[in-house]
């Protein structure tokens, strides 16, 4: 069976850059869970779902078809021939992705989809519920944290780097971002939690070589 590197945390806690680096440095692939539940809910956008409505959602969840393809270190997730790009990281997307994650239906497609990809390889998965529920018996779950202010200047500066935001936006950004980590947090279906024995680590005051670093000495020490 395939390792599986499970990274949980809040929004822009630095899950991606952080398991990204870890993918390259291990060889392994990395997957981006929160991409999947947003090209659910851009797809559902598109397709004039009420997002509102948890029983459209559920739904449209069944019919979606999203095909996965390795990419170098990483694996792609592409509609129609075609990955989505930043098209599902729009404010808009960031408005409605928490309520689509919440709908159990929508859940149980993407953890399906998650824990198919295992076929493919070594994989890190950065999520919300990757070592409490996809994963829970891989023994290498990690939980990333940073305080909300810095949490809110790191996503900032992603934001305003792809057009989305400009420099004045910093209390908007981080109101968003507080806003989802409590629907994530407190959603019935499989919340936002740090998983039990999971390693918690602070990435406020550390740099990216440094959790990248401590990740990879815990799995291969
Ligand atoms: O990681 P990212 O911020 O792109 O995730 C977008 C949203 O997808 C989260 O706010 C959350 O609602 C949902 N999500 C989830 N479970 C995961 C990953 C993401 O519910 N494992």
């Amino acid at each position: 069976m395939a390792n599986v590197i499970c990274v949980d945390g809040p929004a822009a806690s630095g899950k991606s850059t952080v398991s990204k680096a870890v993918a390259e440095k291990l060889g392994y692939l990395y997957v981006d869970s929160g991409a999947l539940y947003r090209i659910m809910t851009w797809l559902a956008l598109e397709a004039g779902v009420d997002t509102g409505k948890p029983e459209s959602i559920a739904d449209f969840a069944r019919d979606v078809d999203v095909a996965f393809v390795v990419k170098g270190c990483r694996v792609a997730y592409e509609v129609g021939g075609v990955e989505p790009g930043d098209r599902i990281r729009t404010p808009e997307i960031n408005r409605h992705v928490s309520p689509v994650s919440a709908v159990p239906e929508v859940r149980e497609r993407v953890t399906g989809w998650l824990r198919d990809m295992r076929r493919l390889g070594d994989l890190i998965v950065e999520g919300r519920d990757i070592g409490s529920v996809v994963y829970p018996d891989s023994p290498w779950r990690f939980y990333l944290d940073a305080d909300p202010e810095e949490r809110a200047r790191r996503r900032l500066v992603e934001d305003v780097a792809k057009g989305f935001a400009d420099q004045g936006a910093k209390e908007q950004v981080k109101a968003s971002l507080l806003n989802r980590d409590k629907i994530d947090s407190s959603r019935k279906a499989a919340p936002l939690v740090v998983p039990p024995g999971a390693t918690r680590i602070d990435t406020t005051a550390m740099t990216i070589a440094d959790v990248v670093d401590f990740i990879v000495s815990a799995v291969q020490p």
